[in-house]
């Protein structure tokens, strides 16, 4: 079996055309989406992963506004800012970009900013609701890979899940969102044992660990829906996956390339949930 590329890059272009539809829309009844980046010291791969999002929001028409702070803002100073991003009606949308310097408690910024405006979705009160089934802000790498998956209509309920990967921004909420759409879900990390057996056995395979070609043609089951979430940088400076593509391509019924899968859709999702937050704003549905 050759697998059928899921190429979210072209879902994203398709994606963000739409969105940019709708802001127009939402312009026309002067409500502009907002999304404001807090961008804190100089780390190169943060300072490319905000220029991209800034760039996204042009696209659609989402205002988008960065506060780029050094590295030696100490945490009160953050807090403080977050404050007045919350109560300023004009602002739908408060990212603070991670890694934060280690003199800042990260969970302590995740939980400052406003439920409301929180559209990485990584506040408890948001996971908790997307626990609870509830609609949310979902996390957006794992709410565009159930989005591609949706896409190309892969029948997710009754399917069993492995989710190689158990953080907190990918592993965790996407083995909760593919629960939520009736999966059996199993999570792999770096404590399991013969994890092999489970890779081998999954309908669809999501892998998030974060280590080049981790996964190949080899510990995946013939015709699996293959979600590669791994962005490697090789010696060469390629980017690659934590599945070994063409192995697991001549045996996955689905896969996603790295670069052009995952990826593009992680911003795309972004821009929904800050359009979504300014819809929730202005009571519109
Ligand atoms: P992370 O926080 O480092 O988590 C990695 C996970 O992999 C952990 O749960 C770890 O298990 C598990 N792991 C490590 N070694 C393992 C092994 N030998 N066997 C089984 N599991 C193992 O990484 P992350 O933030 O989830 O990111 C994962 C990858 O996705 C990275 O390459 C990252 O760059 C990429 N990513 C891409 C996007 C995108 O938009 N495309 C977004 C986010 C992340 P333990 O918990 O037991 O340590």
């Amino acid at each position: 079996m050759t697998a059928e590329v899921i190429y979210g890059s072209e879902l994203a272009v398709t994606l963000r055309n739409e969105m940019k539809e709708e802001v127009e829309g939402l312009r026309k009844q002067g409500i502009t989406p907002k999304l404001t980046v807090i961008l804190i010291g100089d780390d190169p791969a943060s300072q490319s992963y905000v220029k991209g999002k800034q760039k996204a929001s042009d696209y659609v028409g989402v205002d988008s506004e960065l506060f780029k702070l050094p590295s030696s803002t100490s945490e009160e100073e953050l807090l403080t800012r977050i404050d007045q991003l919350n109560k300023d009606n004009s602002v739908h949308g408060i990212l603070v970009q991670l890694p934060l310097p280690n003199h800042i408690d990260e969970q302590a910024i995740i939980e400052a900013i406003s439920p409301e405006k929180d559209v990485d979705g990584f506040h408890p009160i948001n996971i908790g609701r997307m626990m609870t089934g509830k609609d949310t802000f979902y996390p957006c790498t794992p709410f565009g890979i159930i989005t591609m998956l949706k896409s190309k209509n892969i029948k997710i309920d009754g399917k069993k899940a492995v989710v190689v990967g158990r953080s907190n921004i990918v592993g965790k909420p996407v083995g909760q969102l593919l629960l939520n759409e009736n999966a059996t879900v199993i999570y792999c990390h770096s404590r399991t044992e013969n994890m092999r057996a489970y890779t081998k056995d999954a309908d669809i395979l999501v892998v998030a660990v974060g280590k080049a070609h981790f996964l190949s043609g080899d510990d995946i089951k013939e015709g699996a829906v293959v979600i590669d979430v791994g962005v490697n940088r090789l010696e060469n400076g390629t980017l690659t996956g934590d599945v070994e593509f063409e192995s697991a391509k001549e045996k996955a019924s689905f896969i996603t390339p790295v670069p052009k899968g995952v990826g593009p859709m992680t911003i795309t999702m972004l821009l929904h949930n800050t359009i979504k937050s300014a819809k929730n704003f202005h009571q519109i549905r």
